[in-house]
């Protein structure tokens, strides 16, 4: 009785441990998949692509946030990795409310980021 108690406590603390950990791993290889794609996208956007969707999908699966830095680097319509002068084109915007769009150039999707302003 009191050793079948002790081990489903440890059944459940080694579980929860295991899932931190996936969670990590996760992260790692969502970040080395993006860092990989941005030395591929030079040579093969598509590639690039592939690198993405599986980062994509590791984040779906897990459930791991993809940070909002590397998020920006996605396109939403197409999930095409867009990289400034290769496969997206960035514009800065100065006028009333300064922001920049960023332009997919795989599918055409126009995005608007407002600038911060310094104040
Ligand atoms: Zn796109």
């Amino acid at each position: 009785m009191c050793k079948h108690f002790s081990f489903t406590g440890w059944g459940a603390f080694s579980l929860k441990l295991n899932r931190g950990h996936v969670r990590d791993l996760a992260r790692q290889r969502i970040e080395r998949l993006f860092s990989l794609a941005n030395q591929a996208v030079k040579s093969d956007a598509g590639l690039a692509n592939r690198y993405v969707e599986l980062a994509l999908k590791i984040s779906m699966r897990t459930r791991v946030r993809i940070p909002r830095d590397l998020k920006r680097s996605v396109c939403r319509k197409c999930n095409a990795y867009l990289y400034p002068g290769i496969t997206s084109r960035v514009r800065v915007h100065a006028s009333r409310s300064p922001h920049v769009s960023v332009t997919c150039l795989n599918c055409g999707a126009v995005r608007r980021y407002l600038l911060e302003q310094d104040s």
